[in-house]
């Protein structure tokens, strides 16, 4: 069988970037490293839209969330999480973690959040006393995208910093930290950057660096001004895993060689297709065509057939890995994820293997016509 990893992250890698991260460790404390390590950093600005330095840890996502929060809040202070699944509902975790007072501004699972609700609750923070506003850019779990432009737009004329979780959506879809006014972005290596796991990503704002300088919750290794003056070294303070590094710099030039705006519109017409196949096949989509997000989508199972016995044939069968739903959509949902080093021919084969799947599972479905759905949007495009 041949493996296709359609998962929203960690996600396949080019095999380029395979190759180039196949050499010989070198020093991280030597001058190949540093002229390494500099030319990434520069050009992950790019990416992320933003003058400021871009900040390199061997981390997770998650990891990445834990230092937004401790780098610029200080116990007993005041946040606002706005959650529309798991991973909004994962700020605020973290955050009374550490000691941060937490409100929540829920919205339900498949939706996206509202800027004028999040304007409203703003205004009515006469005192100003939330200090960070925590934003989930792509909802992973629910395949939602929040317009986090309008979010940020919504924050303006309240002093909160405007955090952004971009774990799923940097790469994917367009995020321009300065011009949408973000005090701090986060991201991982193992979704659009078209890495493997381990590497995470933080970019903070002139505002943001200076709650840093306040901020009194406990770290070490995430400090980011720690990270900062070593970065001005060219260096990391503590020993980096110099092969990602390697992979990274080839990864970046793939995304220079295709460009940005081109990468968001693959990711766009992707997602067009695959929601008209799956429709075609008679199955319902979680979230509505006008916050579907650009990277993952989240499929209903037809009634009868749990999502699971789905995933479990298409592993099983075809060799193709979906994701399942989590938390509360855990067995109601099945996620597909294309976004990173995805292309036409993926769509193609899960539609038709999905097609066969629910045929060999007892529903009702016409070979040929999701694939042919998404055929019909990809002649177009
Ligand atoms: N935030 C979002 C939006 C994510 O999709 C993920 C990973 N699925 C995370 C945070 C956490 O990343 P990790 O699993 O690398 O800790």
């Amino acid at each position: 069988q041949k493996p296709y990893l359609m998962v929203p992250g960690p996600t396949a890698v080019p095999e380029r970037v395979l190759q180039a991260m196949h050499r010989p460790v070198i020093n991280h404390r030597g001058p190949q490293y540093e002229a390494l390590f500099r030319d990434v950093s520069d050009r992950l600005k790019t990416v992320f839209k933003t003058k400021q330095d871009v900040l390199t840890y061997p981390a997770a996502g998650t990891g990445m969330m834990e230092a937004a929060v401790v780098n610029i809040l200080s116990p007993g202070d005041h946040v606002l999480v706005v959650s529309i699944g798991v991973f909004g509902d994962r700020f605020a975790e973290i955050a009374a973690k550490f000691g941060a007072v937490v409100e929540k501004l829920d919205f339900a699972w498949g939706e996206a959040a509202a800027p004028r609700v999040l304007a409203e609750r703003l205004a009515g923070d006469k005192e100003g006393r939330i200090k960070a506003v925590f934003l989930t850019h792509n909802e992973t779990s629910t395949g939602v995208t929040n317009d986090v432009q309008a979010l940020a737009a919504a924050c303006k004329g309240h002093p909160a910093l405007v955090v952004v979780d971009a774990v799923s959506s940097l790469g994917a879809m367009d995020l321009a930290m300065d011009e949408w006014g973000l005090d701090v972005v986060i991201t991982g290596s193992q979704k659009a950057l078209m890495l493997p796991p381990g590497l995470g990503f933080m970019a903070l704002s002139e505002r943001a660096w200076a709650a840093c300088a306040q901020s009194t919750m406990p770290k070490f290794y995430w400090d980011a001004q720690a990270v900062k003056k070593a970065l001005a070294k060219g260096q990391n303070p503590y020993t980096p895993p110099v092969s990602l590094l390697f992979g990274l710099a080839e990864a970046l030039r793939l995304i220079e060689e295709e460009g940005l705006d081109n990468i968001f519109a693959r990711h766009r017409t992707l997602r067009a297709a695959l929601r008209a196949g799956v429709r075609a096949m008679g199955l319902g989509l979680l979230a509505d065509d006008k916050v579907a997000s650009p990277g993952v989508t989240a499929v209903l199972p037809p009634t009868g057939i749990e999502a699971k016995k789905i995933q479990k044939t298409m592993r099983e069968r075809f060799g193709i890995t979906l994701a399942g739903g989590q938390k509360k959509l855990e067995n109601q949902i099945f996620r597909i994820g294309h976004l990173g080093y995805v292309a036409q021919t993926d769509i193609l084969v899960t539609l038709a293997a999905l097609e066969m799947t629910l045929a060999l599972l007892g529903h009702k479905v016409e070979l040929g016509a999701g694939v042919r759905a998404a055929q019909e949007i990809l002649m177009e495009g």
